[in-house]
């Protein structure tokens, strides 16, 4: 976490029970949602021993150095506004979120994978502009089959959150 507040987040849902701090910017929004920005209870720590966060929330649990103990903090809020992340990562839950866990090729729901529209055994490569969700029999049977949209594209992070309400019902 030295300087790059945005590196580090917990990723794992297993490490999610080991006191995980969720982190604001300054202006008391998440530093982050895919991932939200979450940083290990060390880090917390960390940073607000050197003053870089405010602590909002802490849990009941304490750690303790050799000349001290502190509450875990469970939300910290930045000091400096750090400039929004443009780009998204790529992965598997944000791929889908960008097509609206829908085949590209049918619109069905069911049983999504990925597909690459330019296979790679004709050296398309995996990137948010060649990989798109499709449906096992679609991913099977494509051939020349033809997305139902256009070319698909690098999401910003606001794009991928302004469509949250469509997804879980
Ligand atoms: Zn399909």
């Amino acid at each position: 976490m030295d300087g790059d507040f945005r590196a580090d987040f917990v990723r794992e849902p297993g490490k999610l029970r080991h006191h995980p701090a969720l982190v604001l910017n300054a202006d008391y929004r998440p530093l982050s949602y895919y991932p939200l920005s979450l940083w290990a209870w060390q880090d917390a720590v960390k940073a607000a021993w050197l003053d870089r966060v405010d602590i909002v929330a802490e849990y009941d649990e304490y750690v303790h150095s050799p000349s001290t103990r502190i509450r875990i903090p469970s939300v910290v809020v930045l000091k400096d506004f750090v400039r929004p992340q443009k780009r998204v990562a790529f992965t598997r839950f944000n791929l889908f979120l960008r097509d609206e866990f829908r085949c590209q090729y049918c619109g069905g729901r069911g049983d999504l994978t990925f597909d690459h529209v330019v296979p790679r055994a004709r050296g398309g490569i995996t990137s948010w502009e060649n990989v798109v969700a499709a449906c096992s029999p679609c991913n099977l049977k494509k051939g020349s089959r033809m997305l139902r949209r256009n070319r698909p594209v690098c999401p910003l992070c606001r794009s991928l959150r302004e469509s949250d309400n469509v997804h879980f019902r």
